[in-house]
């Protein structure tokens, strides 16, 4: 089975990523990150939830936030 950050279930960005309009311009954040196991741990939201902290929804994993 692939790799998949253990925040996936009921991570907002995550679910974002995968159903947004801008789904080609988004889609990357889900392969670097997401689903790359060299590389979740780098993303922003994960390290705010391993510090047991929970991340703004629009929050990207390069540490951005989403702007509409
Ligand atoms: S890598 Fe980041 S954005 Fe992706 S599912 Fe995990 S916590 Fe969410």
């Amino acid at each position: 089975m692939s790799f998949r950050c253990k925040y996936m279930e009921g991570c907002p960005m995550y679910n974002y990523l995968t159903t947004a309009v801008r789904i080609i311009q988004l889609q990357p954040y889900v392969k670097e990150y997401c689903l790359s196991e060299d590389h979740y741990e780098e993303c922003a939201r994960y390290k705010m939830r391993a510090e047991g902290k929970i991340p703004p929804d629009n929050l990207l994993p390069n540490g951005t936030v989403l702007k509409a």
